[in-house]
């Protein structure tokens, strides 16, 4: 393809993809395609012969577009809001446009000195402290691909913080806490690093949150059974039901323990703390006082397409102590010097995408208060659904909401059902929802009870989807429930 063939494809692109937009709101949220569709349609090797991109370029709407699930239709419920801006989009297509992997500052100065400005940018929108800038000579913040890549970061480093501290401690005392509330990122970094991971017990009753007694008498414990915790990753909004760990009893424990390295992971709610109101709820002085790493998922619910997990930490040290390698290939004389960021020393890989630019467009372009006022719509769109909750007989909370989240279950007026049946229940008022195209929610366990979560925050969501589903959650709650009543009877009979 030559330059005047991309202007023409590029210009069909951006055609193509401003239709795809337009005609989002009619579209399946899920696809009806089945398993292997994509496998039998297409050829299974390469073309011997290079083809014409206008035939490669419609192959994409025949055979890739029918295949998708549509994360920014508005009915979209399930999981956790993805972000996709107009400028996340092009900060992405020029970030590609240049390939660069930016690993060094001289392997492109701007990659990195604009991931130094939108890190410190984005930490003054969220209000946190002045040590996690950049602008504090000692602490920084770097933009990783995803929360458990960024976890992994973040366990190295404490590890070796640990081990600098404790040189004597033995690799297989090492132990990560998280709880059970936490995500399978905790599991997962114990998995890649062969480390003990201990989940931690929360109740209902502390709406899933860790409390410090239970910290310290597992501290406690771990100490006499010869374990060294050495991190505590902590959640600001959990994945099941947007539960926030305790983080002034957290850190208040953490003082006897100063070698422990507490994470918090804010994945998805993290973005809330842009606006003053949220800022109480989602514990912005606890973590300035606590956390000695923070990560927040920009492209979860803040407007910036993946990936864009950001990572801030007290003390850049850690990281580049822990992950520094340094070839004869890779020095140069800035490096040397001390004179510049090298980011390869603060995550995994070495190459790394030019991730900055989508940031840093829609930072400018929505401003602070236009982010602001995106976290509060979806916030507000969900505290609308939950009212319809709260009024219903037939539905309720499972936990109180947490920001744009919802976990509720169908506990119908009237039926005296069992915590089994309910669940047997719910499992089929599910299994209902989850048959439709039209609307998209997920599933959980909280200790034990099944509901199901509502997300908001898909960017085109307005009251009016969120009445349209509320319709249909209570059309399939009640043939949900006359068809499990019958059952039942028939049971006993
Ligand atoms: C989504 C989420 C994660 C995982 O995010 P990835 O970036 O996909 O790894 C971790 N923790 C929490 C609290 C989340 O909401």
């Amino acid at each position: 393809m030559d330059i005047e063939a991309f202007r023409k494809a590029g210009y069909q692109a951006i055609d193509r993809i401003c239709d795809y937009y337009y005609s989002l709101q009619n579209r399946p949220v899920v696809p009806s395609v089945q398993p292997g569709y994509l496998l039998d349609a297409l050829p299974d090797s390469p073309p011997e012969q290079g083809e014409d991109f206008t035939v490669i370029a419609d192959d994409y709407q025949k055979y890739i577009l029918p295949g998708l699930t549509h994360w920014q239709h508005p009915s979209f419920f399930a999981y956790f809001p993805t972000a996709c801006t107009f400028e996340g989009i092009l900060g992405d297509l020029y970030s590609t446009s240049t390939a660069n992997p930016g690993f060094n500052w001289l392997a492109s100065p701007a990659c990195t000195e604009l991931e130094m400005v939108v890190m410190d940018w984005s930490a003054k929108l969220l209000g946190l402290s002045e040590h996690f800038l950049h602008s504090s000579g000692k602490g920084g913040g770097v933009i990783q691909t995803t929360a458990s890549e960024l976890a992994l970061v973040v366990v190295v480093a404490a590890r070796e913080r640990y081990l600098r501290i404790h040189p004597d401690a033995k690799a297989d005392e090492l132990v990560i806490y998280t709880t059970t509330q936490t995500h399978s990122l905790g599991v997962k970094a114990g998995l890649v690093f062969g480390m003990e991971c201990r989940a931690l017990e929360v109740k209902a009753e502390d709406a899933y949150a860790l409390r410090g007694a239970t910290l310290k008498s597992a501290l406690e414990e771990d100490e006499k059974r010869g374990k060294r915790p050495f991190i505590l990753v902590a959640t600001v909004g959990t994945t099941s039901s947007g539960a926030i760990d305790r983080l002034d009893e957290i850190g208040q424990v953490s003082e006897d323990y100063p070698s422990l390295w507490i994470h918090v992971d804010a994945a998805w709610a993290g973005v809330t703390l842009a606006c003053p109101e949220y800022r109480g709820t989602a514990q912005l002085e606890n973590i300035n006082a606590y956390a000695t790493s923070f990560g927040t998922n920009f492209h979860k619910w803040g407007l910036v397409n993946f990936d864009a997990a950001l990572l801030w930490v007290k003390d850049r040290k850690d990281l580049t102590d822990a992950l520094d390698v340094t070839p004869e290939f890779l020095r140069t004389k800035q490096g040397d010097a001390g004179a510049v960021v090298d980011f390869r020393n603060w995550h995994l890989g070495l190459g790394r995408r030019f991730r900055s630019l989508k940031v840093w467009f829609v930072l400018r372009s929505y401003g602070v208060e236009g982010f602001r006022n995106y976290i509060r719509q979806g916030i507000k769109l969900n505290e609308h659904f939950t009212s319809l909750i709260r009024a219903s007989l037939d539905f309720s909370l499972v936990t109180a909401p947490s920001f744009a989240l919802t976990v509720f279950r169908l506990t119908p007026a009237g039926a005296s059902l069992t915590g089994s049946e309910l669940n047997e229940l719910n499992r089929a008022f599910y299994a209902r929802l989850s048959s439709r195209h039209d609307i998209m929610l997920t599933q959980t366990v909280l200790n034990g009870v099944f509901c199901i979560r509502f997300a908001v925050g898909a960017a085109r969501t307005q009251q009016e989807h969120i009445d349209t589903a509320w319709d249909l959650l209570q059309q399939e709650g009640a043939v949900a429930v006359q068809e499990y009543m019958q059952k039942i009877s028939k049971d006993v009979q």
